[in-house]
């Protein structure tokens, strides 16, 4: 079975398929390739080499990620004291992390700053009000709402203010004795349409002005996460969102560029993993219907809850790919009529597949291991393995 993996490399790393072919784990697993994460870290720090880049923690947390981005000199976006523990036990240094959660305890902000941490996430007075009280004098940014339009996981309307209040939120801010540093968006995740950084720059831009107006100059634009990991389909480049985001920033800005930084989370871990699941059972439901219901031993409780809404479509290989295949409906092994991965966009897997199979689902390093319920019908959450890294870090050390 191994061996026909071995045969399709296209996503998969032969660092991976050689881990899964001499351990064998038993049961669904996500292996990491921490070269991956590494290539994929290095590409977008040569894309954006003027911009701060801030890893999204919570795409995959696993200390081995978080050690070898902090010894890139990468800094952290953080969602949680614990996150930011997290960050801090990688080597990031407290100045090198953003709290960028809008919605914090006041308690936990105070955590935050005795740790030593500087920049917040804002979208309303009142958090505004906590960050002051606790945090006397630190930087803050306030987040504008996006449309999330182009984004195969849009993120809009809980986050993020409407651009007159967020000029105002700044304007309490500053009024506050606050750093009031400058604005935050974030386009949707898995955002392919590169137009989105342009309407969302231009929007910043209007805030950039109303205060302006007011003697309050921002210096920084936290351009967000959105770069894409490949699944199906075709994603532009990362220097095609370099040049995209760097063309609407000087469309808008013209020569008086602001700092930037990015929050990629999906873009640098998202390829870098793979699941492997087994194939509990192929059954139909009845003898005229010939739609074959493919059960896995992982679903959407065990870390692929990004298949909500047939969302994320994530390639799928299996030990019998290159003979005939036919649509079938994908589901996961808890009892849970919610748990079904591809029903309405039929799956196209093929009709050789057996009970017992062993099935990569790939490009799932991002949003799968910590989407992992506990133990729903007492399914374990989905272990991490790591593969690579190790050697180079030797030689770096
Ligand atoms: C989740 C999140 C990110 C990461 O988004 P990706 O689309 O995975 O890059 C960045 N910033 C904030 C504030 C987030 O909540």
């Amino acid at each position: 079975m191994a061996d026909s993996w071995m045969e399709d490399k296209r996503m998969t790393s032969s660092r991976i398929l050689d881990f899964l072919a001499a351990e064998r784990p038993d049961g669904p697993c996500l292996v990491i390739d921490l070269e991956v994460v590494r290539r994929n870290f290095l590409r977008l720090a040569e894309a954006f080499p003027a911009t701060g880049i801030y890893y999204a923690v919570k795409a995959n947390p696993a200390p081995e990620i978080l050690d070898l981005l902090a010894s890139l000199d990468c800094c952290f976006d953080a969602a949680s004291v614990a996150e930011i523990d997290m960050a801090l036990a990688a080597g990031a240094t407290p100045e090198r992390i953003s709290y960028g959660n809008t919605i914090k305890k006041e308690r936990d902000i105070a955590r935050a700053s005795a740790l030593g941490v500087r920049l917040f996430a804002v979208d309303c007075m009142e958090e505004v009000e906590k960050i002051a009280r606790q945090a006397p004098g630190a930087r803050v940014f306030c987040r504008v709402l996006t449309d999330g339009e182009g984004a195969e996981w849009p993120l809009s309307r809980k986050f993020g203010c409407h651009t007159d209040m967020a000029a105002k939120v700044l304007e309490r801010a500053h009024g506050l004795g606050l750093d009031a540093c400058g604005l935050s968006f974030h386009v949707g995740s898995q955002q392919c349409d590169l137009a989105a950084w342009d309407r969302a720059v231009g929007d910043a831009k209007k805030v950039f002005l109303a205060l302006g107006e007011k003697n309050i100059r921002l210096s920084m634009l936290n351009l967000g996460g959105g770069f894409p990991a490949r699944y199906l389909k075709d994603v532009p480049s990362t220097l095609a969102y370099a040049e995209a985001i760097h063309s609407a920033m000087t469309r808008h800005f013209g020569n008086q560029l602001p700092a930037t930084i990015v929050e990629p989370g999906r873009g640098i871990v998202g390829d870098a993993g793979v699941i492997k699941t087994e194939v509990v059972l192929i059954s139909r439901k009845s003898d005229a219907d010939d739609t074959r219901w493919v059960y896995l031993d992982i679903g959407k409780f065990g870390g692929l809850a990004e298949t909500m809404d047939e969302a994320i479509r994530y390639p799928i290989r299996t030990p019998r790919d290159g003979s005939e295949a036919a649509p079938c409906i994908i589901a996961g092994p808890t009892c849970d009529s919610a748990d079904v991965l591809y029903e309405k966009t039929p799956y196209a897997l093929p009709l050789s597949l057996q009970i017992g199979d062993e099935l990569l689902i790939e490009a799932t390093g991002a949003y799968t291991s910590t989407y992992a319920s506990v133990a729903f019908n007492g399914f374990a959450p989905l272990p991490t393995y790591i593969v690579g890294g190790k050697s180079d870090a030797a030689l770096a050390a």
